[in-house]
């Protein structure tokens, strides 16, 4: 029988280790637990890290000689991107699949530094080129709360090891909303940071100019005490932030009043599910009742979003990926699954000599008006309020053979990341048994701002556990 501990947030779990109420190694094993018990259905980990309960063990004794770093004795979990030393990391494709990395990437080691128990590496779409989860090699996470339904992707076993409760956190990346989406699918909270505010180095490239390493929590103030661990400059990423990093824990109580909150009237158009709507709206309604002002604003480039991402990730994909050549890691390119293919046919195309003007360039032009867009909204308001899919999860294997319906549920997200700008996706209910959410979006380095928004919203809301 499981202790339960499993369940708790790292709040409640630092406060757990702290009193001496239990150790790490009784933490970390109740997750062990229950992913034995579960993962064989739900499909979240590819790789357990055996050496769990040692550095667990490690992390008791630190403690009882007086160590209380910000994460010491926390397990998580890692989205197979993120390389680690001695531990298998395949980027869920087969061309990876016996590649042990020989270095952590930066984010891996802050949070080995800070104390952190890796349980092991999480499934999503291979190489993050996805919104379901399903175009992974080693096939598709479930959703643990209707498992006949995705969890969202591409990090999708990184959110579904949250929900179900098989780790404390786990880390993720958004290139486009592969954070976000699956946060909102699964009743999860995902931070997507600023642009540089986290260290890219050791961590698989997919469209390097939009990567942004985020991460999953129970709660919002969980999520916040994760970035302090995980924000900051890298003499390793040349695109992190010189700035000093703020403590986002700080304000987190500090509530909305008088805050100004922009709804875009270019996000509630007909492409938008009713149900979603209604929750999102009641969401704004909540926002009212906490002192908020709500604003309505205008994002007049959001129509391109689209069609301007999926042209600059496939061709910052094709240039990544070729490095995959077979002779220095990895198997050799013909393991490359569909989608990874036909990304790289696409990013060629867009940068060959002749195309590279009408597509890239265009691409990069309307990027920069999108980016305006923000600039100019957040001159009238504090922080967007957004939804994260128009769609709610949809059943495993309806979109699989339709990759342009598959691109289309990153409507909300990908401007996002083309704009550098920070989203954190926070859960709003249920439609039917399936979890939805929101995002708030804010000016780039605006975390503190978002948590504060995020927590007090969450604070009105009864934080619903899945039931096992
Ligand atoms: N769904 C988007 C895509 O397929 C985003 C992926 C991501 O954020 N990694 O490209």
């Amino acid at each position: 029988m499981n202790n339960g501990l499993n369940t708790l947030t790292i709040r409640e779990s630092l406060e757990g280790l702290r009193n001496k109420e239990f150790s790490s190694v009784e933490l970390t094993r109740a997750c062990l637990d229950q992913i034995k018990k579960y993962n064989s259905d739900i499909n979240a980990f590819l790789t357990i890290n055996e050496r769990a309960i040692n550095e667990a063990r490690r992390a008791d004794e630190a403690r009882e000689n007086g160590s209380d770093s910000p994460l010491l004795g926390i397990p998580i979990a890692l989205k197979d991107m993120f390389l680690t030393k001695g531990l298998r990391t395949t980027a869920a494709s087969h061309v990876l699949e016996n590649y042990i990395p020989q270095y952590d990437s930066t984010v891996v080691q802050k949070l080995k530094d800070a104390g952190a128990i890796i349980l092991g590496k999480t499934n999503h779409d291979a190489w993050a080129h996805g919104s379901s989860g399903e175009n992974s090699d080693f096939g598709p996470t479930k959703n643990p709360w209707n498992k006949e339904y995705v969890p969202g992707g591409s990090s999708s076993g990184s959110a579904a090891s949250v929900a179900a409760d098989m780790t404390i956190a786990s880390t993720g990346t958004d290139t486009g909303g592969s954070i976000r989406l699956p946060a909102s699918f699964t009743n999860t909270v995902g931070l997507k940071p600023t642009y540089g505010l986290v260290s890219r180095y050791g961590i698989i490239a997919m469209a390097s100019s939009l990567d942004s390493i985020g991460h999953f929590t129970k709660t919002v103030e969980d999520s916040a005490i994760f970035l302090n661990v995980t924000a900051g400059n890298d003499p390793m990423d040349a695109t992190t932030t010189k700035n000093k990093i703020p403590n986002h824990l700080e304000d987190l109580d500090k509530g909305v009043k008088g805050f100004k909150i922009g709804v875009p009237k270019e996000y509630f158009t007909q492409g938008l599910d009713s149900n979603i709507k209604k929750n999102i709206e009641g969401a704004i309604k909540k926002f009212e009742e906490l002192g908020a002002e709500i604003i309505e604003i205008s994002l007049p480039h959001t129509e391109y979003g689209i069609a301007c991402y999926y042209i600059i990730q496939p061709s910052e994909v094709s240039s990544n990926l070729a490095r995959y050549d077979g002779i220095r890691y990895g198997n050799d390119r013909t393991r490359f699954g569909d989608e990874a293919v036909r990304r790289i046919i696409l990013g060629t195309f867009t940068l060959s000599s002749g195309y590279y003007e009408a597509y890239y360039k265009k691409a990069m032009q309307a990027r920069t008006l999108i980016r305006q867009d923000f600039e100019e909204a957040f001159k009238k308001v504090d922080a967007i309020i957004s939804p994260v899919s128009p769609t709610p999860p949809w059943e495993l294997g309806e979109k699989v053979d339709d990759p342009l319906k598959m691109y289309l549920s990153d409507v909300y997200t990908v401007i996002a990341n083309l704009a550098g700008i920070p989203g954190l996706a926070v859960p709003s209910g249920f439609i039917g048994d399936l979890p939805t959410g929101f995002q708030i979006l804010g000016p780039q380095f605006s975390e503190k701002l978002l948590f504060r928004i995020g927590h007090a919203f969450e604070q009105t809301q009864e934080r619903k556990v899945l039931e096992k």
